[in-house]
């Protein structure tokens, strides 16, 4: 048995038609980057998400990194956000010279916990200038509370919907909900190109104009720069390959939506070992992952335990952000985010992508049951 985390081969096979006639159509037609299908994939995102604007880019980093520079974040600012996430979260604050603060998860989530936000805006050395909530594994975080605490303010909130493309929130979009939104088209994605791209998303006018000329060097006009931008596009033959998978986006979720059901299902029989992933009121998840919390000290043997079998299974991730060794200088210490710290040792994704079969699913279910039949006083340590 071989099942991997996912499988993209199978997925390109099942399109491979429609990616081959785009493909081509690009090659054939010389232009390369920031051209006709850049424009009609921005539009029909647009179109997806319900927003005004969509502007692409070069990675989902670049898109944290544009939202944070059209809203002059800088040396001195701080900007709140989540300890739970990939590291290009925190590095775009940092790298424009601004203080990543961190928060504590809601621990049934892992998204960031709005109760934690006086916590972190008390711990800020400068002036706050924005939140990013992360939309981790595919599901949404709780916007309401994060809007009102962080607008009460005159924060921005920047959705970092790296994970959660075609995710809902009490029937929004995710990132479309904050100021800005975030998006990583890295292969691996829920909607993911055949290379490196990313996007953001916004309903201000404004921003999306500061977005649009921060990715080719702060030029309106070719040559002569207003502002000092970077160079970040998203390229044609991306963006070919992102108009056709956007087709198949919501028949993609919803095939690992009923995978996860039949996940959920199994782990019913294993509730004293496994707890599945909680869907909190109000959000549709996408399952970018499975993520089980594995109880008594067994997540490392489980692992194990699945790859003896053939079975992949993933830690998203085995660091958290507070305690990254460049943020060493930021002062924070293990004990300082209590419900992240306990979650890193129990966090297991599990394979999960929309070709998968559903025999496929048993057969996890069927390993992971065979291995707590192992500890039947649970305790693995
Ligand atoms: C993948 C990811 C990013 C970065 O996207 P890239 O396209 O790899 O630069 C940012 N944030 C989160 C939460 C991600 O999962």
């Amino acid at each position: 048995m071989r099942i991997p985390p996912l499988d993209l081969v199978t997925e390109y096979h099942s399109i491979k038609t429609e990616i081959d006639e785009a493909v081509h159509a690009v090659l054939e037609s010389g232009d390369f980057i920031n051209s006709s299908n850049v424009a009609a994939f921005e539009s029909e995102a647009a179109g997806y998400l319900g927003v005004e604007h969509a502007v692409g880019c070069g990675n989902g980093s670049d898109a944290l990194l544009l939202a944070l520079m059209a809203l002059n974040v800088g040396p001195g600012d701080c900007v709140i956000t989540t300890t739970q996430s990939f590291f290009a979260t925190a590095g775009s604050i940092a790298r424009l010279g601004a203080t990543p603060v961190f928060a504590d998860i809601d621990p049934a989530t892992f998204t960031l916990d709005p109760a934690d936000l006086p916590r972190a805006e008390s711990r800020a050395g400068g002036m706050v200038k924005a939140v990013i909530p992360v939309h981790l594994y595919g599901q949404c975080a709780d916007m309401d509370p994060i809007l009102q605490y962080a607008h009460d303010r005159g924060w921005a909130v920047i959705e970092d919907t790296a994970q959660a493309f075609g995710a809902t929130y009490k029937g929004m979009r995710a990132g479309t909900i904050g100021d800005i939104g975030t998006f990583s088209f890295f292969p691996t994605k829920n909607l993911g190109c055949y290379g490196d791209g990313g996007m953001a998303a916004t309903r201000d006018d404004h921003l999306a104009d500061r977005i649009r000329i921060l990715r080719v060097h702060g030029a309106r006009r070719k040559y002569f720069s207003e502002v000092v931008g970077i160079n970040s596009r998203l390229d044609e033959l991306q963006a070919a390959v992102l108009r056709v998978k956007l087709r198949h986006l919501d028949s993609w979720i919803a095939n690992k939506r009923l995978l996860a059901g039949v996940y959920d299902d199994g782990f019913r029989a294993l509730s004293d070992f496994v707890q599945p992933p909680v869907v909190a009121p109000g959000n549709v998840h996408t399952y970018h992952q499975y993520t089980i919390r594995v109880r008594d000290g067994c997540r490392d043997a489980l692992q194990r335990y699945l790859a003896n079998q053939g079975i992949a299974s993933t830690v998203y991730y085995p660091q958290l952000l507070h305690l990254q060794q460049c943020f060493v200088a930021l002062g924070y210490h293990t004990g300082d985010m209590p419900h992240a710290e306990q979650a890193l040792g129990e966090i297991l994704s599990l394979p999960v992508w929309p070709a998968m079969r559903k025999g496929d699913v048993h057969a996890v279910l069927d390993e992971v049951m065979a291995f707590f039949e192992e500890f039947p006083g649970g305790g693995c340590a």
